[in-house]
């Protein structure tokens, strides 16, 4: 076991002023800041969106907050786009300074923990957007503004956003791989290529794949997903709302769109799922305690 220690620079988060609230009330915020962006990016050019007028606008809307964040080409042909982290996994000689900052306690310039020791620093994002040939053009204007709903997410949940980045370093070794094929597993899609046919099929697995693992780490891994989940449902449904202004001329993606996430991402039967498991694993894991406590 590692001991941990977690930290989400300022840059990685909108303050609190801005954040606070319920999870609904965060989403709607993130919401209404992608919205803000693209009518500034539509009134430039609806048709043809720039990538460095994105930069600009989207610098324009949280350099006061002094945020951390690149936007690169998206050079991976198997997707359109991505919001990565710029993580930070240091060991023990920097917690010394990071508790010093923090705390004001001077650690002993030798390993005081018996266990080995990380620090997780997240500074900031990568937005990562699928261009045209020139360089210069969005190729899709549409997943442009999946990954901005995205980027704004992690800035108004920065707990939603690194739930699965760094408690995976809590378990041994061992459990890493198993916990990255179960987590892959999750956004595998409903195709002839994973050949899972029905959700029930994806059940079975999941749960299987899970049971060599302590149920306390079943419980923060199904966590972790359904952060997940919960974020890539906001940016499909983003998405597709905005391909709705313009139906006719999006007709085809469109109903693409709406089919992909319906019957080959299952987001919502998956998040179903997941609640339902969860609340299973929470209520053995109480009876568990109590049996032990008697
Ligand atoms: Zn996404």
């Amino acid at each position: 076991m590692y001991k941990i220690y977690r930290e989400i620079s300022n840059s990685a988060k909108f303050p609190l002023a801005i954040s606070r609230g319920s999870e609904k009330q965060r989403f709607n915020k993130a919401k209404a800041m992608t919205n803000l962006v693209a009518k500034k990016m539509d009134s430039y050019n609806s048709n043809i969106w720039n990538v460095k007028c994105l930069n600009y606008f989207l610098h324009e809307t949280v350099d006061k907050y002094k945020i951390n964040f690149d936007i690169l080409p998206e050079i991976n042909e198997k997707y359109y786009g991505s919001v990565g982290t710029k993580l930070d996994v240091i060991s023990y000689n920097s917690i010394r300074d990071f508790m010093k900052n923090k705390t004001g306690i001077e650690l002993p310039n030798i390993p005081i923990f018996k266990k080995p020791c990380i620090h997780i620093k997240l500074n900031g994002f990568e937005i990562k957007i699928k261009l045209k040939k020139d360089g210069a053009t969005i190729d899709d204007k549409y997943t442009a503004i999946h990954e901005i709903r995205h980027f704004f997410d992690h800035l108004l949940n920065p707990k939603l956003s690194t739930n699965r980045s760094s408690d995976i370093f809590k378990y041994p070794k061992e459990y890493s791989a198993k916990f990255e094929s179960i987590y892959m597993g999750v956004y595998k899609k409903f195709t002839e290529e994973y050949k899972i046919k029905s959700m029930k099929e994806f059940k079975k697995n999941i749960k299987k794949e899970m049971s060599v693992l302590p149920c306390e780490l079943r419980i923060v891994l199904l966590q972790g997903i359904r952060s997940r989940l919960k974020l890539e449902n906001n940016a499909y449904s983003h998405e597709l709302r905005a391909r709705c202004k313009n139906p006719i001329k999006n007709m085809r993606r469109i109903i693409h769109n709406y089919l992909f996430v319906k019957n080959n991402l299952q987001i919502k039967a998956k998040l179903n799922f997941v609640n339902e498991y969860l609340e299973e694993l929470i209520a053995a894991e109480r009876k568990n305690i109590s049996k032990n406590n008697h």
